[in-house]
């Protein structure tokens, strides 16, 4: 596959944008070869500026439940557009989108729109604490929040510890309000609590953990944390940036059992646009300006066209369009199975309704991320490679999940199986 105008546009990106890329996940660090500039994309397929059709497995990272340029959603925006693109005051798609989020999550009386998963993690944070009168919060190594200060923390080398700053420039005074634990170890977070317990204004959590492999987690451990929770007056924020509505019967909270406090979404809401949202049950959500004293505003928050998108996107989400997903899930994951057990390539394909992810090695797969074999990104960039080179196209890290749509169908699953096949074949990797 000729990819000489991505090549030569890089060249040329690398002189105006960092690294040619204005988020890091698409700069192709972690695999062979230079980021692949887009022309067009359309339904499952992605038109790169050589040419190329390449078959989409990433859909913007999550937000594109529906595939790309949803002719109806597109549609949607456009009609919103001719009225005007921002009013920065009220409007009804406000409304509109707010009641279809509460009806889906119904621990949420009140929503707040913002305009990024990370925008609605960080003011969830804020909101927490202003309304324990807290600073400490409790989060999960291999759990990603956005790029919030206090959130980019990861543990040094102990167990249940304060953190060190995932970054340069995340202040000592902010990282050490943040306490973390391995995923799946309750004795960690029960130490935390034991220590600290009143000092805890919140436990965030991605209680279906997506941006570090996906490390589906027992629901005892998610109960364990709403207990800790409710014995120290801390608060349970669930991070389904991800997550939300990407299932069939309600949020990640109702497949668990567990109901979080506050809850911060993003991605599907928007449906392609930038959206962001948190929400929770009055009492706490009346702590938020402009009815309480915690401050949190956005220009753009609330934007016409992103609501528009958004209420498109979650109308199309009707229960058929849940089944279908779930069919193609499955649909796939007996056939890469079948696959990687043909060529005993150590990998294995978790998956939950259209969220997949290839595990590196022949173990069970981990669900805490100190558990995934070292190993995993050579392993994955080879396959990575190879699929690119013939139409399909995954996200290019080992640590990152994939996304199926409804615009995908089984010859789409089909050929990829046969490139995989193909692909392994071509390796030389025992
Ligand atoms: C993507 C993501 C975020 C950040 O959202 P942005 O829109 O990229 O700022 C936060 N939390 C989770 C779980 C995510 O997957």
């Amino acid at each position: 596959m000729d990819r000489t105008k991505s090549d030569n546009m890089h060249s040329v990106a690398i002189e105006h944008l960092v690294g040619g890329v204005n988020s890091p996940v698409r700069a192709f660090k972690s695999v062979h070869g230079n980021p692949i500039y887009f022309d067009k994309a359309s339904g499952a397929h992605v038109t790169d500026i050589d040419g190329n059709v390449l078959v989409d497995f990433v859909q913007s990272w999550g937000p594109l439940i529906h595939g790309h340029s949803h002719p109806e959603i597109i549609g949607a925006v456009h009609e919103k557009m001719l009225n005007g693109t921002s009013f920065g005051a009220p409007h009804l798609g406000e409304i509109e989108l707010a009641k279809k989020v509460k009806n889906r999550f119904k621990h949420m009386d009140k929503v707040r729109f913002v305009s990024s998963g990370t925008e609605a993690v960080m003011s969830a944070v804020r909101l927490a604490r202003g309304y324990t009168g807290r600073d400490l919060l409790v989060k999960f190594e291999g759990c990603y929040h956005g790029h919030v200060d206090s959130l980019m923390v990861s543990s040094g080398s102990g167990l249940a510890t304060f953190g060190i700053a995932s970054s340069p420039g995340i202040p000592n005074d902010t990282v050490a309000t943040t306490l973390i634990c391995p995923l799946d170890d309750i004795e960690a977070v029960e130490f935390l609590f034991r220590e600290h317990g009143d000092e805890i204004a919140a436990i965030i959590i991605e209680p279906l953990p997506a941006n570090n492999g996906l490390l589906i987690q027992r629901s005892e451990f998610l109960s364990r944390l709403r207990s800790l929770c409710d014995d120290h007056d801390s608060l349970l924020i669930f991070d389904e940036v991800i997550s939300g509505f990407r299932f069939k019967h309600g949020s990640y909270s109702d497949i668990c059992g567990v109901t979080p406090d506050i809850t911060a979404l993003g991605k599907v809401i928007g449906g392609g646009l930038p959206v962001g949202a948190y929400g929770a049950r009055d009492e706490i959500m009346q702590k938020l300006s402009p009815l309480g004293p915690v401050y949190q505003a956005g220009t753009l928050s609330g934007n016409p066209l992103a609501m528009a998108a958004g209420a498109k996107t979650l109308d199309l989400l009707d229960e058929q369009a849940y089944d279908y997903l779930e069919e193609l899930g499955a649909f796939m994951e007996e056939r890469v199975g079948s696959v990687l057990e043909k060529h005993g390539y150590p990998m294995r394909l978790v998956r939950m309704e259209s969220l997949f992810w290839f595990s590196p090695g022949d173990a069970d797969p981990a669900i805490r991320a100190d558990h995934i074999p070292k190993d995993a990104g050579s392993l994955y960039a080879d396959v990575h490679r190879e699929l690119l080179d013939r139409g399909y196209m995954l996200a290019p890290s080992a640590y990152e999940i994939g996304f199926l749509s409804t615009s995908h169908d089984e010859s789409h699953i089909l050929g990829f199986v046969e490139a995989l096949d193909d692909s392994l074949s071509n390796l030389d990797w025992s």
